[in-house]
């Protein structure tokens, strides 16, 4: 009887706890992906909503999806409610990497139902917003400047290379660093610190060896000291197409065996087996037969840093 009572006991501990039971460190972070990939599904596109474990105060890390991710969030009983409310309520601004469509189309289409709140990004992507999206000829303008009349919903945000500034409405920071996305576009990386915590994201990026740039490499000078100090908990990093892809046909992209090479620079910076289990989630794998899943075979045989490789699902809740 007693026994088994103790048995009751510790089975509900490890179903109502189970990272106070098994796990020494708790997470910092909360990433619930409201859309994962590089293209065609228009309900499931790059954006990850991200705050502070304990907090319900997101910023959304590129905005490709927005309310079909939130409907599936509800769904999964990650939040309750209704999804405009939560998108008013809880999103508290948006991080955009760079111009393309499927990193900012769920951030136009809910713009009328939409909150007042920022918009950061590095200047070459806010012009794209200003000129081409929130501008009254392809929608309206729902930001701050612009064309006439600017409705001045969103403001935007202007981030420098490399300088802080903190994420307004909520306990989080973001410092933004340039990538090379097909040389000269632009794209964005951004390094989000909350106290000593820290989680990076990268939108669209090609290879350094094939950009003909370090954009990569010195974004791996930046972050390997907190590798190393176990302060960052995690990289978002694009895998767009299969080792199949021609160099010529990337358009700025990586492949398994491009991500790889980036990860031994970054290997190098960091000393060896600083990155064994280090959280690396896959982004952006652009659909097309089964591609997905060769992408992912490759990563698989290519991981001789074990890294731990996390492929986010739509509105399945990761903790960093
Ligand atoms: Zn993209
Ligand atoms: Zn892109």
């Amino acid at each position: 009887m007693k026994s088994s009572f103790l048995a009751y006991i510790f089975c509900l501990c490890i179903f109502l706890s189970p990272e106070s039971v098994f796990s020494q460190s708790k997470s910092s972070f909360r990433v619930i992906p409201l859309g994962v990939k590089g293209g065609i599904d228009e309900s499931n596109l790059s954006s990850y909503a991200l705050a502070v474990e304990g907090t319900e105060e997101y910023v959304c890390l590129d905005a490709g999806t927005l309310n079909f991710g939130i409907q599936k969030a509800i769904a999964a009983g990650i939040w309750k409610g209704d999804a405009t409310e939560i998108l008013k309520s809880k999103i508290k601004g948006y991080l955009i990497s760079h111009g393309h469509l499927d990193h900012l189309s769920g951030l136009v289409t809910n713009s009328p139902d939409d909150s007042p709140k920022p918009i950061y990004a590095m200047a070459p992507c806010i012009d794209v917003l200003k000129e081409k999206y929130f501008s009254w000829k392809s929608w309206a303008n729902f930001a701050n400047e612009g064309e006439k009349p600017a409705l001045g919903k969103y403001q935007y945000k202007v981030l420098e290379q490399a300088t802080e500034i903190p994420l307004e409405q909520t306990t989080m920071n973001v410092k933004a660093f340039a990538l090379s996305h097909s040389n000269p576009y632009q794209s964005t990386a951004f390094l989000i610190r909350h106290k000593e915590d820290y989680i990076l994201y990268l939108g669209d990026t090609g290879a350094d060896e094939i950009e003909k740039a370090n954009n990569l490499r010195m974004l791996w000078q930046e972050v390997s000291p907190l590798i190393k100090s176990k302060k960052l908990k995690g990289i978002f990093i694009e895998v767009s197409f299969s080792n199949e892809q021609p160099d010529k046909s990337l358009f700025g992209h990586l492949t398994p065996r491009l991500l790889m090479n980036e990860m031994n620079v970054l290997n190098e910076l960091t000393g060896e087996g600083a990155l064994k289990g280090f959280p690396i989630l896959i982004t952006h794998m652009k659909p097309a037969g089964d591609r997905e899943a060769v992408i992912k075979k490759q990563l698989n045989e290519l991981n001789k840093l074990g890294l731990n490789l996390i492929f986010p699902q739509q509105a399945k809740l990761i903790k960093l």
